[in-house]
């Protein structure tokens, strides 16, 4: 974390340590993705990397963007909105891009308006009632001049197995399409009939404590599940799955974008 005394020196050494040891995670993230791609058969550069930053101050995400991130993610809407409007000042006096917003939290339908002023994209859409909440919000959002393009949302699969008590205990979200593929296509249906939303594609998180065999084959439950969606919209074609610890399993089941924190910034405090 960067110094809060305004020492100079002291200050810009921080920076600069920080600035090094995120440049050194960032490489070593991008080797683990070549090295699974190449794995996998696939173009390495066909898969983004999205940086998960909560929980670190916006001054990490300037210098990821220094660093060539053009992409972070964010899970709760308070930290996220103040962080951003951080980086947004920067970005408006010191010039550069502002980097492409993913919100990846579980979301309730009244932060929508909030979540609609700063993401560019929602991974987090798992029912009807919030389809409607985003479409309104990002309309307003238009309107009021606070964003300038429509918002790109997927659909959160809940790939937990009944039964698993670290699931139960904290549910992450997500549709439980159970064997019934129509509820995701009765989803997306929603999504795509929403004047101000377009469907990008299935976003899931590994079950806890799943093995590496459960971890591999719900992520191929999942890449079924994104089968079937592209079969009647083929541009919902993004599979958002993958974090610091299964991004390897992730990359091999055909995931299009990975969202890693920890390995890239460092530990946060225990969860929730
Ligand atoms: C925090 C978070 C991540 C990043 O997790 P790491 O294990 O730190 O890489 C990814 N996806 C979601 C939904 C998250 O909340």
């Amino acid at each position: 974390m960067i110094s809060e005394h305004s020492g100079g020196s002291e200050d810009s050494d921080d920076q600069a340590r920080r600035r090094s040891e995120l440049d050194a995670a960032l490489r070593h993230t991008g080797d683990r993705i070549d090295r699974a791609a190449r794995a996998a058969g696939r173009d390495p550069s066909a898969i983004t990397l999205i940086v998960v930053t909560k929980f670190f101050p916006a001054a990490d995400v300037e210098l990821l963007r220094e660093l060539g991130v053009r992409d972070i993610g964010e899970s709760r809407d308070q930290e996220a909105r103040d962080k951003l409007a951080t980086v947004g000042e920067r970005v408006r006096s010191a010039g550069g891009v502002r980097p492409v917003v993913h919100f990846v939290g579980q979301l309730q339908s009244n932060k929508a308006r909030s979540v609609a002023r700063y993401a560019d994209v929602v991974h987090s859409v798992d029912r009807t009632r919030l389809v409607g909440s985003l479409d309104r919000a990002v309309a307003n959002a238009l309107e009021a001049g606070e964003r300038e393009r429509r918002l790109r949302v997927l659909i959160q699969i809940d790939l937990s197995t009944a039964g698993s008590d670290a699931d139960q205990q904290a549910p992450r979200g997500g549709l439980r399409p159970g064997d019934r593929a129509d509820r995701v296509d009765r989803l997306a249906e929603r999504i795509q009939s929403a004047e101000h939303l377009d469907l990008a594609g299935v976003m899931a998180v590994a079950p806890r404590d799943a093995g590496v065999e459960a971890t591999r084959s719900a992520f191929e439950r999942l890449a079924g599940i994104s089968a079937h969606l592209t079969s009647e919209h083929p541009d919902a074609n993004w599979i958002s799955a993958g974090m610091s610890g299964d991004l390897e399993l992730a990359v091999a089941s055909g995931a299009t974008h990975l969202r890693v924190g920890s390995a890239i910034l460092g530990s946060r405090p225990p969860a929730r």
